[in-house]
C-alpha cells in the first residue's frame, strides 16, 4: 500500500472513543468492512505489526477487524501460506503473503522489519487461532517490540480460552502447560511437576497421544482428579466431556472417535482435592517434605512408612512428585 515512509493508514480518531491511544477501538460493523471505510474511522498508525487471530474451525469467527486489517495491511506473514490461502480467499482478501514458520523464522523476521520499516503494515497469522499460543511468531514479535515498532494484537479464536469458557472447571486462576513432551519419560517428568499445583492445568494434545497422556495423567494426579477433554471446538463434530481421569481414559480409550481431530485437556487443580485428603496424607506430606531435605527419595519414603503407617509405594511417589517439582 506504501512504498515510501508515509503511513500505509492516515491516522484518524478512533471513532468509539476519541482516544488516540485507543487504536482500534472504533465501532466498525461488519457490513462496512473495506479499506475505505477503515481508513475513515479508525487509527492507523504506520509501521504496525498486527497479530491477527484466524478462527480455530468454525470460518465465521474471524472478527471483522481480523478482515479489515488482513485486507488494509501491506503484507501478510502467514505460518503457512498454502494452508491460509483457503482464508484469505474466502474473505476476499487480495494482501500478498509470505511464510513466516518456525524453519525460517530468522529470515521472515528481516523481511518483516525492513517492512515496518519502510513504513508499511504488516499481519502476522498462524494456521488457526492466536499467533505464538503453541504456534510461531515469538521471534517477529520480540525483535519488532525491541526495534520500538508497534505491535498491535487483533483477538479472536483460541482453542485454550474456548476450552476453559465451556469446561465448566475454575477459571480465576489457569496454568496454560501446551504440549507435554512426546516421550513418555519427559511427560512423566513434567506431570510430576505439576501434581500439587493448585489451579486448572490446559494442555494441547495430539490425537494419537490421547490415550496414552489420559493415562498417564490418572497414574500421575490421581485417577479421582476431575478432567474435561475439549474436541473439535467450533467444528462439526465438537465434543465436550468430563468426568475423573481414569473414567475419561478408558472412554476415549474405549472409542475411536474420541481419538480424533484436534483436542485440548483440561484438568481440575489439586486444589480441588485438598479436602478429600485425609488428614494422615497431609501429615506425610509435610513429614516426607521434611525428610526430603536430608535425604534421597527412597530412604526418606522408607523412613515416611514408620513415621505415619501409610504405604511405601505411595509415599514414594509423593516423594518423586516433590523432588521434580523442586528441580
Ligand atoms: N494457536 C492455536 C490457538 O490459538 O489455540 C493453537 C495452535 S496448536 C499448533 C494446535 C493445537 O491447538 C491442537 O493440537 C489442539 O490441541 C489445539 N486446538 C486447535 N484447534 C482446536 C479445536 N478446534 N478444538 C480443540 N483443540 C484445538
Amino acid at each position: 500500500m506504501t512504498s515510501d515512509n508515509t503511513p500505509s493508514f492516515p491516522a484518524a480518531e478512533s471513532a468509539a472513543t476519541g482516544d488516540e491511544n485507543s487504536p482500534g477501538v472504533g465501532s466498525i460493523g461488519v457490513d462496512t468492512i473495506g479499506v475505505d471505510s477503515i481508513k475513515g474511522s479508525q487509527y492507523w498508525p504506520a509501521s504496525t505489526l498486527y497479530v491477527v487471530a484466524t478462527p480455530i474451525g468454525n470460518l465465521s469467527d474471524i472478527s471483522a477487524r481480523a478482515v479489515q486489517v488482513l485486507q488494509a495491511v501491506d503484507l501478510i506473514a502467514a505460518e503457512d501460506t498454502r494452508h491460509s490461502s483457503g482464508l484469505i480467499k474466502h474473505l476476499e482478501v487480495d494482501t500478498p503473503m509470505i511464510a513466516c514458520h518456525d524453519h525460517n523464522e530468522a529470515a521472515a523476521c528481516k523481511s518483516v522489519l525492513d517492512r515496518l520499516s519502510a513504513g508499511q503494515c504488516v499481519a502476522l497469522i498462524s494456521d488457526a487461532g492466536t499467533p505464538l499460543i503453541s504456534d510461531p511468531g515469538y521471534k517477529i514479535v520480540k525483535s519488532a517490540r525491541e526495534q520500538g515498532f508497534r505491535v498491535a494484537p487483533i483477538p479472536g479464536a483460541c482453542a485454550v480460552i474456548s476450552a476453559l469458557s465451556a469446561a465448566g472447571l475454575p477459571t480465576d486462576r489457569f496454568a496454560f502447560e501446551g504440549f507435554l513432551p512426546a516421550k513418555a519419560q519427559a511427560r512423566q517428568k513434567r506431570l510430576q511437576q505439576l501434581v500439587d499445583s493448585n489451579c486448572t492445568l490446559v494442555f494441547y494434545e495430539a490425537p494419537h497421544r490421547i490415550v496414552a497422556t489420559l493415562q498417564a495423567m490418572a497414574e500421575v494426579f490421581g485417577a479421582q482428579r476431575q478432567a474435561v477433554l475439549a474436541r473439535e471446538l467450533t467444528k462439526r463434530y465438537e465434543t465436550i466431556i468430563d468426568g475423573s481421569l481414569a473414567e475419561l481414559a478408558s472412554q476415549v480409550n474405549a472409542d475411536r472417535n474420541q481419538q480424533r481431530g484436534e483436542m485440548v485437556i483440561l484438568v481440575s487443580g489439586s486444589a480441588a482435592l485438598d479436602d478429600e485428603r485425609s488428614n494422615e496424607e497431609q501429615e506425610a506430606d509435610r513429614v516426607l517434605r521434611i525428610l526430603l531435605a536430608e535425604l534421597p527419595a527412597k530412604q526418606a519414603s522408607t523412613l515416611a512408612v514408620q513415621l505415619t503407617g501409610l504405604k511405601k509405594n505411595y509415599l514414594y511417589k509423593r516423594a518423586i512428585g516433590f523432588l521434580s517439582q523442586d528441580e
